[in-house]
């Protein structure tokens, strides 16, 4: 199988180190209704751990819940996510993480999505942070401020690497009048002090003093406890490339001495209308809004996985309606195969995982499915692959259904069509289209 690794910004071939294939996915900040956008990541996720399954592989997969810390910028600076989340609603901030973690929980099984082995809230997590930034103090690579507990990012010299950072470029760029006493434009913060007065509801003591962990720490600890390094594969958004990862990385190295992951994958953004997602544009589109728009969360998948999770996707509601089409049609391609004997091309669900194995082309997979004849057994397969729940929102029509098609090919041979009609529209209330073929009458599915 080969995989496109941001790390070495080369397509490799993936072998896990040990026995499972351990997988990390940075998870969402629970702070608020998240829109379709926020969904993309864990969903080509979820076909990479399907796919590596479908190889053969077992997998351990862990994801965090950021229900602490992750402040709106990435900068060390502005409020906390869900303390902001909390002043919004009038609620504490352990409310809105519980609340919002049961929406997005909830939103991934709508998606099919299948549960990771292990779902990390950063809050279970906070003692190992203190224990992490004790062995990075250990190791000489904080400083205190007022502020709280800064990465010296100019002590890891493969920092800059990941992303590739123009340091000095950053350097000359940082405004002179940061908000804390960083050393370097790049420093930030592992742990952060709450101030005597400062309003925020989620705090811990450590160093005699009440604080919180800073964002990116509670993923390198997670690993650290979960999982252990290096794990083979490490997932995210485009956007964590620069700081989020980047910090990860930081931390690992100094806190443990250890090489975090060995695979990065990193997915890039959905836009909508060719335009950002953003609040402003009113095109924050939630789940429940396409489902209102008569979309399941099944079509939306299926948009998703018509292209690659590498290079930006464009949403419109046309091509979702494309989308929701095609799954139509292979519905009732499994509906045809309830009716009469389909007998498959050879090796089309191995072709099919082939265009998987390289870096996970969904869109090409898809292609071979609209153009190959397929068998149910197969149909099976494809399904466990992608997780689009064909077949159970497929299900053979019951006996009183086939009887009716009976009766009204027994009528159409006795010439009367009045009855035959009568039996046509009725099966076509109930969902189901009949069309005649020499064969005799086929039906398929309308909705
Ligand atoms: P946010 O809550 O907006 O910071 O988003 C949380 C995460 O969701 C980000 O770090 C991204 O990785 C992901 N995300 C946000 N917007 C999009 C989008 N339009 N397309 C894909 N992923 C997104
Ligand atoms: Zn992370």
């Amino acid at each position: 199988m080969k995989l496109y690794n941001t790390a070495t910004r080369k397509l490799e071939t993936f072998k896990p180190l040990g026995d499972e294939v351990k997988i990390y996915t940075c998870g969402p900040t629970v702070y608020n209704f998240p829109h379709i956008g926020n969904y993309a990541a864990y969903t080509y996720w979820d076909l990479l751990v399907r796919t590596l399954k479908a190889n053969g592989y077992q997998v351990k997969r862990v994801l965090n819940l950021t229900d602490v810390g992750h402040l709106v910028s990435d900068a060390d600076e502005g409020e906390d996510k869900l303390e902001k989340g909390a002043a919004r609603e009038g609620k504490s901030p352990f409310e809105i993480a519980d609340f919002y973690s049961k929406v997005y929980l909830d939103n991934y099984k709508k998606l099919e999505l299948l549960p990771a082995d292990i779902i990390a809230k950063a809050t279970d997590y906070i003692k190992d942070d203190m224990e992490a930034v004790d062995l990075m103090t250990k190791n000489g690579f904080t400083y205190e401020t007022e502020d709280g507990i800064y990465y010296d990012t100019s002590k890891f010299p493969g920092y800059a690497d990941f992303a590739k950072l123009d340091l000095a470029g950053l350097q000359a760029g940082a405004r002179v009048e940061f908000s804390v006493e960083k050393r370097n434009a790049t420093d930030f913060a592992v742990w952060k002090f709450i101030k005597p007065g400062e309003k925020h509801a989620m705090r811990w003591d450590y160093l005699g003093r009440p604080g919180y962990p800073g964002w990116h720490l509670e993923c390198a600890t997670i690993i650290h406890k979960e999982l252990g390094e290096p794990i083979d594969i490490h997932t995210g958004g485009v956007d964590h490339i620069p700081v989020h990862h980047t910090n990860e990385i930081a931390e690992t190295y100094a806190a443990y001495g250890k090489n975090l992951a060995r695979f990065w994958l990193h997915c890039d953004f959905i836009m909508i209308d060719g335009q950002k997602i953003s609040k402003s544009l009113g095109n924050t589109y939630t789940l429940e809004d396409l489902e209102e728009k008569g979309f399941t969360p099944m079509d939306y998948k299926m948009w998703l996985l018509s292209g690659h999770y590498q290079g930006t996707r464009n949403f419109t509601f046309d091509s979702l309606a494309a989308a929701k089409q095609r799954r139509l049609n292979w519905r009732n391609r499994i509906a045809l195969c309830y009716q009469q004997d389909v007998v498959n091309e050879d090796g089309v669900y191995d072709r099919i995982l082939e265009v998987l194995n390289e870096n996970l082309n969904s869109a090409e997979a898809f292609a071979i499915i609209d153009n190959s004849v397929i068998s149910f057994e197969d149909w099976k397969k494809i399904d466990e692959l992608f997780g689009l729940r064909l077949i159970e929102d497929t299900p053979n029509v019951d006996e009183g259904i086939y009887k009716l098609i009976h009766e009204r090919e027994d009528a159409r041979a006795e010439k009367d069509f009045a009855s035959s009609d009568g039996i046509r529209d009725e099966l076509l209330e109930r969902g189901i289209a009949l069309h005649d073929t020499p064969d005799g009458a086929v039906w398929e599915y309308k909705k």
